[in-house]
């Protein structure tokens, strides 16, 4: 069965790691908003010029630039068996958009990945991200200078992720973000998932999740 899934929450609280996972697991495609967003930037295009300043600060992107972005990308061959958003809706307006975007296909199971906002500052400052293979390196004690334990490519901090900026990200986030649980809260295939263990445990308990809105839907 295709699964349509959007995975959202706090900035550091694995989304990526998870939605990563999960796509190579299912074959199905990873769509990550702020990668798109970020490979724009650094290809110096149109679309990446008009939105690096507000990235850099912490902000969200304008509703129409998003939405563009994710109509086109979910509209491509490879989504149309399945699909993990991750960082898509970010407001509620986006999450009603996507209700939109997506009528006529299979219904949207919705994971909420939570942390505290103090374990997410602590985690963000350690984590690096590799710039050959976009791995995500969460425990390096903040070192600068690290390689990439699966390419041995160099690891960087991503520009946003400074802990005023993450802070700053952190209070986007309850304003625009957190309303989506309310939003979501009456579906079926609604889930909350404990962000605050180790990845594997995360994963596992993703996975619970999935079976659960399954079972609930059979
Ligand atoms: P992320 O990698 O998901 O933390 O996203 C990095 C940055 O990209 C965010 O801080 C926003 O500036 C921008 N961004 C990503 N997804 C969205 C979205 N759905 N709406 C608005 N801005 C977004």
């Amino acid at each position: 069965m295709a699964l349509n899934l959007a995975m959202f929450g706090p900035p550091g609280a694995g989304k990526g790691t998870q939605a990563r996972r999960l796509a190579t697991e299912r074959g199905i495609p990873q769509v990550s908003t702020g990668d798109i967003l970020r490979e724009a930037v650094q290809g110096g295009t149109e679309l990446g010029r008009q939105v690096k300043a507000i990235m850099d600060a912490g902000e969200l992107v304008g509703y129409d630039v998003m939405l563009g972005i994710v109509r086109e990308r979910l509209s491509k061959a490879d989504a149309s068996g399945g699909f993990i958003l991750d960082g898509f809706p970010r407001t509620v307006a986006q999450a009603t958009a996507l209700d939109d975007i997506l009528e006529g296909r299979q219904g949207l199971v919705v994971l909420e990945i939570a942390v505290g906002d103090e374990t997410l500052v602590n985690r963000l400052s350690r984590r690096r991200v590799c710039g050959n293979c976009g791995a995500i390196v969460g425990d390096t004690n903040g070192e600068a200078q690290l390689l990439c334990p699966t390419c041995g490519g160099e690891l960087s901090q991503r520009s946003d992720d400074r802990e005023d900026v993450v802070r700053g990200r952190l209070e986007v986030y309850h304003r625009e973000t957190a309303p989506l649980v309310e939003f979501y809260q009456g579906r079926a295939s609604f889930r909350t998932v404990d962000g605050d263990q180790t990845p594997e445990v995360v994963a596992q308990a993703v996975q619970a999740a999935l079976s659960a809105v399954n079972g609930a839907a059979a």
